[in-house]
């Protein structure tokens, strides 16, 4: 688990943004993964998951306070959150003003038509080369039509850890590319859900209006961020 928090992206959100930006024109490949207390916990117990958050060519970045939280209780010192939903807003405006491609899959096909309505009037120079939801097409023939038409950014939306490790095991074939595990992001980003107001953000308190949203996710909060925080406080007691 320290491994995972040594290999965190600790400088700051416009920093995070310049670097993608930057490896987009050198048309360099890159895995970001927007890491929350579930993708770390994941990790002790899946082994290629672990293996595709260490990888050199991989950024994991802290979507999220606890993983900000838990980082300087071990004696870290991240810049702080930054919000997956955001990078990802960022990405495809960048994409609009550089006119490069987009690959979007997973999430409902509800979600993903309010998305390219949004995109459409929204980034009318981004070039959106392909749209698959996450439910009715098979992951190998979405990775097979990606591969040709080789965009520069990939959006996988299938929950975590699945998006995560489509993405390790289909990447190596890529030559270029940006790839990013978006969660629930699309989901906001389309409009079909909300995301805490502003706030509830400010108090660090996204999480929670989440959980309020959503009830049936606290046995997953239970599962993952109560034992992550159990598990740190351990960890950095042991580190004293
Ligand atoms: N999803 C999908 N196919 C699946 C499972 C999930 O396309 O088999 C999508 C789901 O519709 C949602 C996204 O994956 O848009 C991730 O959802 P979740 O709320 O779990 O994300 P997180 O909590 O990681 O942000």
């Amino acid at each position: 688990m320290i491994t995972l928090f040594d290999k965190l992206y600790k400088k700051s959100e416009q920093d995070l943004l310049d670097d993608l930006y930057n490896r987009l024109q050198k048309q360099e490949k890159t895995f970001v993964v927007t890491a929350n207390p579930e993708v770390f916990m994941h990790s002790m117990h899946n082994e290629v998951l672990k293996k595709a958050l260490l990888d050199p060519k991989t950024v994991v970045t802290p979507d999220g306070e606890g993983i900000v939280q838990a980082a300087k209780m071990l004696g870290f010192t991240p810049w702080g959150k930054i919000a997956g939903v955001d990078t990802v807003a960022k990405l495809l405006q960048h994409a609009n003003e550089k006119q490069l491609s987009i690959y979007i899959y997973g999430s409902k096909q509800e979600v993903l038509d309010a998305l390219q309505k949004k995109l459409q009037v929204q980034y009318p120079n981004l070039v959106l080369v392909g749209l698959k939801n996450g439910y009715t097409y098979q992951e190998k023939e979405v990775f097979e039509d990606m591969l040709q038409k080789q965009p520069d950014i990939v959006l996988v939306a299938l929950g975590v850890p699945k998006q995560e490790l489509s993405i390790y095991q289909y990447f190596p074939s890529f030559q270029k590319g940006i790839f990013v595990g978006v969660g629930g992001s699309l989901d906001v980003l389309s409009g079909v859900k909300k995301r805490a107001p502003k706030i509830w953000i400010s108090c660090k308190l996204e999480w929670l209006y989440r959980l309020l949203k959503e009830p049936t996710r606290i046995k997953r909060f239970y599962n993952n961020h109560i034992k992550f925080i159990l598990y740190i406080k351990k960890l950095a007691k042991e580190k004293k």
